[in-house]
């Protein structure tokens, strides 16, 4: 059998035998089912790169390194103008003034952007990128997070990213867990501001201003400088985390 071609080709992808076998068999029961449904677009690798992709920069100051590092994250709209609309990553780019690292970081860059054209879940690699620890030590960045290399704050970064265009949603607490951690800080606070009775306003106000108290622990679940001894246990302000349960 032969079929001409008559446009340009622009990729091709190899039919799988199970997807040869499938249509045929899925096909008369899709058409009774759906009359007629647009098809959703989903990443995959043979998603042609658009013009022009909406991104966004980060900007990551560490103490490890002298200049800056200015993170690119560009997305692909998917399906635009439909309810099943959706922005995955696509590229990322790494700039700095720093050339130390350039070939690792180049090489780091391409992997990731092709694993996000790939498609599929690509949420795993910010898990894989915040385990990465430098072996010279991490950092505390502002707010006590600690940040054990300057891949993991990558990490971090794309998992920012992830979450501002709804790929991650944050294990974000519940109403019941948030009231939890608040009234704990509220006790902790009371507390401290008892030792200092004739303080005890000053103390209170000045300590919830953001930040945790000082003298807070490392908490191994958030990595935030938030674990205080409270009723003799460790507790995290920040997540809620408690060695007693
Ligand atoms: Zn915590």
């Amino acid at each position: 059998m032969t079929i001409k071609i008559e446009k340009k080709i622009k990729g091709y992808q190899v039919v799988k035998p199970e997807e040869k076998a499938a249509p045929a068999a899925a096909a008369p029961e899709k058409k009774a089912a759906e009359p007629r449904q647009a098809e959703i677009i989903q990443m995959h690798e043979s998603v042609e790169r658009p013009e022009s992709l909406v991104g966004s920069t980060f900007k990551i100051k560490s103490p490890l390194f002298e200049h800056a590092l200015y993170v690119t994250i560009n997305d692909i709209v998917l399906n635009q103008g439909t309810p099943h609309e959706m922005r995955r990553p696509f590229e990322i780019f790494i700039n700095s003034k720093n050339m130390d690292h350039f070939q690792w970081i180049v090489a780091l860059t391409r992997i990731l952007s092709a694993v996000f054209r790939k498609g599929g879940d690509v949420t795993f690699l910010v898990e894989e990128m915040k385990a990465v620890f430098d072996p010279r030590g991490g950092y505390f960045k502002a707010g006590g997070v600690y940040m054990p290399s300057i891949v993991a704050e990558i990490g971090a970064v794309i998992e920012q990213h992830m979450k501002n265009i709804g790929l991650i949603h944050d294990p974000e607490m519940d109403e019941a867990q948030k009231k939890l951690v608040a009234e704990k800080r509220a006790a902790y606070e009371a507390a401290a501001a008892g030792k200092k009775a004739a303080e005890a306003a000053a103390s209170s106000s000045e300590s919830s201003a953001g930040g945790f108290p000082p003298g807070a622990t490392l908490c191994a679940k958030c990595n935030t400088q938030a674990l205080v001894l409270m009723d003799g246990c460790q507790t995290c302000l920040n997540c809620g985390y408690s060695k007693c349960g």
